[in-house]
């Protein structure tokens, strides 16, 4: 029989985007118009070739078409599923002109994928060796793509990731119903393949000097993310039942459902895209009443729309313009403090007076992630003043000439896909740094040309009106020929 724990994931947990079957996929696949200059591919940060994706589908040559996909993204797979596609590469489809679904790009690329991942095949090999190595900190998805092109182009490479599962948030942070774990070993199995060589359980820092990377290795790359959970800095943040939200969202992807304790009332504070994953979990995992609060209003908050949407329809509730001024209980948590606030000339302001209690016996703190900045205070690079790693964006290299970086350390924290795409052009900016006169070797063009097209985020009003973190601004790709075409 079925553990409780079982069936809460078997009812609960089912993929938002199941599979397409292959006579589906077909006819998706036929709808496409293959656009020139389609608007999906320069939505994308990889920049893939949709249309010949969707095309190489059409005509049934799926292990073409993942090879297409996994050119231009090493981590094409995941990001089948992990992808906020309503606000890239869907939502910059022509169809929406015509008020009309869009492709169904993810769904398509996910059929091509699996199928590859399935057949066992490896669509791409090393190059040959140049002599080169590089050093990767961190194996989540910046480094993993820093590494396959690194590896293509015929450099060594070796991993450091402190954890001892690599992936990263791609492989413990994506909620369970978007993406299983399995899916991103998968792909880290298949970069491996190309011949990395992986140190886990290691922490750059801890258990090897930073400099020592710099000493040893002809050049480094830093791709390690962000850090915790930011604290809330009030009284009752160390209860019992206080939780950072990467810690509960982990023990979900964990299937582990007995440590996180029931609940009959969880607050979650915050309303970025990670405090609506908590809410949607907590949710999932049978708790009766889920209460996101923020200390902005509901126009204000970083989620996605479509990620927001989720939430409301999955039953969670909202209190806008409060912030929490303590956490009480004594030894657990019994409930939160909350202070209303009000805008007042941009700044925002406690309502004197307006204090209220909301009872619960958990709370998800979500405020954003910490910047990780003593690996890069000790190796001597540059921060921007809010702490990312500073970079040149042409080649991702750093203040010093011989480390790049990627990922989440130097944007502040985006997707997935974006991670990829800096991984893809840091292992180029590394490959020109250590050999500039020398071409790359055969089988790199195609993918090293996907770096320079411009990206271009479809209109905000296809993810319910909302300006979305993470996308980049600038007029849409649409709006970009239209230009074109007057000029
Ligand atoms: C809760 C949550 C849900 C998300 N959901 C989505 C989603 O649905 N779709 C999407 O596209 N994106 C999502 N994201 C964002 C996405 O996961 C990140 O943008 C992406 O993983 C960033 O990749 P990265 O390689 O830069 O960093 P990470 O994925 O954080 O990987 C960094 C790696 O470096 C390692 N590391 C850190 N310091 C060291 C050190 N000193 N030595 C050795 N190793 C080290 C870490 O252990 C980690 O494995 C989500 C993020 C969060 C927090
Ligand atoms: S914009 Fe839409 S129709 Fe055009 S190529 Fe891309 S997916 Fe196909």
């Amino acid at each position: 029989m079925a553990s409780p724990e079982h069936r809460i994931f078997r009812e609960n947990f089912a993929e938002l985007k199941p599979p397409l079957r292959p006579e589906e996929a077909v006819v998706e696949a036929n709808r496409c118009l293959y656009c020139y200059d389609a608007p999906c591919v320069r939505a994308c940060p990889t920049h893939i070739d949709v249309p010949r994706f969707i095309k190489q589908i059409a005509s049934e040559n799926l292990i073409g078409s993942a090879k297409t996909i996994l050119e231009a993204n090493a981590l094409g797979h995941s990001c089948a599923r992990a992808c906020p596609v309503e606000v890239l590469c869907e939502g910059a489809c022509v169809y929406h002109e015509w008020q009309e679904k869009p492709i169904e790009i993810a769904r398509l690329q996910r059929r091509a994928t699996d199928f590859l991942q399935k057949e066992g095949k490896q669509p791409f090999k090393p190059g040959p060796d140049n002599g080169k190595r590089a050093a990767i900190i961190g194996a989540g998805p910046a480094g993993l793509a820093c590494a396959a092109y690194l590896r293509r182009l015929g450099c060594r490479v070796t991993i450091f990731e402190r954890r001892k599962v690599p992936g990263g948030l791609n492989t413990y942070g994506i909620a369970e119903y978007k993406m299983s774990r399995r899916v991103s070993l998968d792909e880290i199995e298949r970069i491996f393949a190309l011949g990395c060589e992986i140190k886990l359980d290691m922490e750059v820092g801890r258990d090897i000097a930073p400099q020592a990377l710099v000493k040893n290795y002809d050049a480094v790359f830093i791709g390690i993310g962000l850090g915790g959970t930011y604290r809330l800095g009030i009284p009752g943040e160390n209860l019992k039942g206080v939780w950072d939200a990467l810690s509960f969202i982990r023990w979900i992807k964990d299937r582990r459902l007995k440590p996180l304790g029931k609940s009959s009332v969880t607050v979650v504070i915050g309303a970025g895209n990670t405090a609506i994953d908590a809410a949607t979990q907590s949710r999932r995992t049978k708790t009766p009443k889920v209460v996101m609060a923020y200390r902005r209003g509901e126009a204000e908050m970083s989620a996605y729309g479509f990620e927001y949407e989720l939430a409301k329809s999955d039953g969670a509730e909202f209190l806008w313009n409060v912030q929490p001024v303590r956490i009480l209980g004594k030894g657990r948590v019994r409930g939160v403090e909350f202070q209303k606030t009000r805008g007042v000339g941009g700044k925002l302001r406690a309502v004197p007076g307006s204090n209220f209690t909301v009872e619960c016996d958990r709370v998800i703190k979500a405020i954003g992630q910490a910047k990780l900045i003593d690996l890069a205070r000790a190796l001597g690079i540059r921060l921007t003043a809010d702490g990312r790693i500073g970079v040149q964006p042409g080649t991702l290299r750093t203040s010093n000439p011989r480390i790049f970086a990627g990922g989440d350390a130097i944007n502040g924290g985006k997707e997935v896909v974006n991670a990829a795409a800096d991984g893809k052009r840091a292992a180029w900016g590394i490959y020109r740094a250590l050999r500039p006169k020398s071409p790359p070797p055969p089988g790199n063009d195609y993918w090293i040309s996907t770096i320079g097209v411009r990206q271009v985020a479809p209109p905000a009003s296809r993810a319910s009106g909302r300006r979305e973190h993470g996308a980049p601004a600038g007029p849409t790709a649409r709006e970009e020929n239209r230009e074109a075409l007057r000029a």
